[in-house]
C-alpha cells in the first residue's frame, strides 16, 4: 500500500512500550506525527490490516509485506501517527525524544543521544 503526507510532520519520537516493541520486533519504535488532515491512503488500502487494543491507539500494518505502517487515534479528524521507517523520503523532522524509557529491553542500551527519556509518556502527549 501507499500513503502520502500532505502537509510538514509535527514531531517525531521513540517509543520503547513494550507493544512498540512487540509489534516492531525491535528496540524501540520511532513514529512522527502528522498534522490534521494531512495523511491519504493513495494506493492500497486492501491491504491494510489494523489491530485496535481496547487501550491503545489502532496499529496499521501492510497485509501484503508486515511492515508497521501507521497508529490512528479516532476522531475528527483523526490523529494519524506514521512509522518513520516506512517513508520513502526523508521525513523533515527527527525525533526530540524517548518516552516508555521504563520498558526498555535489557539487551540493548538505550543510545546516549542526549535526547529527553520519559519512564512513561511524555507528559504532554497524555
Ligand atoms: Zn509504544
Amino acid at each position: 500500500m501507499r500513503f502520502e503526507i500532505t502537509a510538514p510532520l509535527l514531531g517525531a519520537a521513540y517509543c520503547h512500550c513494550t507493544r512498540c516493541r512487540r509489534r516492531t520486533g525491535t528496540a524501540a519504535s520511532v513514529s512522527g506525527q502528522t498534522a490534521p488532515g494531512s495523511f491519504h491512503v493513495v494506493e492500497g488500502a486492501e491491504e491494510i490490516r489494523r489491530w485496535a487494543p481496547p487501550d491503545g491507539a489502532e496499529k496499521a500494518f501492510c497485509g501484503r509485506c508486515g511492515s508497521a505502517l501507521f497508529s490512528r487515534v479516532p476522531g475528527d479528524p483523526p490523529r494519524i501517527g506514521v512509522r518513520l521507517g516506512a517513508l520513502d523520503q526523508d521525513p523533515g523532522v527527527r525525533p526530540t525524544h524517548r518516552q516508555y524509557t521504563a520498558y526498555a529491553v535489557s539487551w540493548e542500551p538505550i543510545p546516549d543521544d542526549g535526547l529527553p527519556r520519559f519512564p512513561e509518556a511524555r507528559p504532554s502527549d497524555a
